[in-house]
């Protein structure tokens, strides 16, 4: 079988695998670049070995996007708990999984992960400090991480309009135009 066929055949079969937790049908781009790279790596990887390989990939974009993530709020923001990237053993005992902040990672890109994350991270950060961040200087409102041209980015809903990529609101605080 030529190597095409054999990944594309590996995909189909992942539907059946308990161990892969992300919809076949809903891979984006990104996410079928990583997993042909596992593929092209490691071969036909099932259950708990592909299941290891997914959480080693997730762990290593969590812990980049966690660092993007947090240099877009302020510096000197005093969490109650300090955002880190942890493996957690038994995630509703389905298996061991990548935990941020007490939310669990579940995307396979890293720029879903980054969007997850900085999702998951501004959710916390109103809820702990009663005020939403970032927001868009120019019309005053709270923004939204979402996916653009295969980038994650932080949207503003007037317009809408991009504000920043993820990670590059300097010092935690937007340009002033
Ligand atoms: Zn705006």
């Amino acid at each position: 079988m030529n190597p095409d066929d054999e990944f594309a055949q590996w995909i189909s079969l992942l539907r059946e695998d308990e161990a892969f937790d992300a919809e076949v049908d809903r891979l984006g781009t990104e996410a079928i670049a990583e997993l042909r790279r596992v593929y092209a790596e490691d071969g036909l990887l099932f259950g708990d070995d592909l299941r290891r390989r997914l959480l080693a990939l997730r762990f290593a974009h969590a812990e980049h996007a966690l660092r993007l993530v947090l240099s877009d709020f302020p510096a000197t923001v005093d969490w109650a708990v300090t955002p880190t990237v942890s493996m957690n053993a038994l995630v509703y005992a389905r298996g061991p999984g990548v935990i941020v902040h007490g939310w669990e990672v579940l995307g396979i890109g890293f720029q879903d992960t980054l969007i997850e994350i900085a999702a998951n991270i501004q959710a916390d950060y109103i809820d702990e400090f009663f005020h939403v961040w970032p927001s868009c200087s120019s019309h005053r409102l709270g923004l939204k991480p979402d996916m653009r041209n295969g980038v994650g980015v932080w949207m503003c809903g007037s317009g809408p309009h991009v504000v920043a990529r993820i990670g590059k609101i300097e010092d935690g605080r937007l340009r002033k135009r």
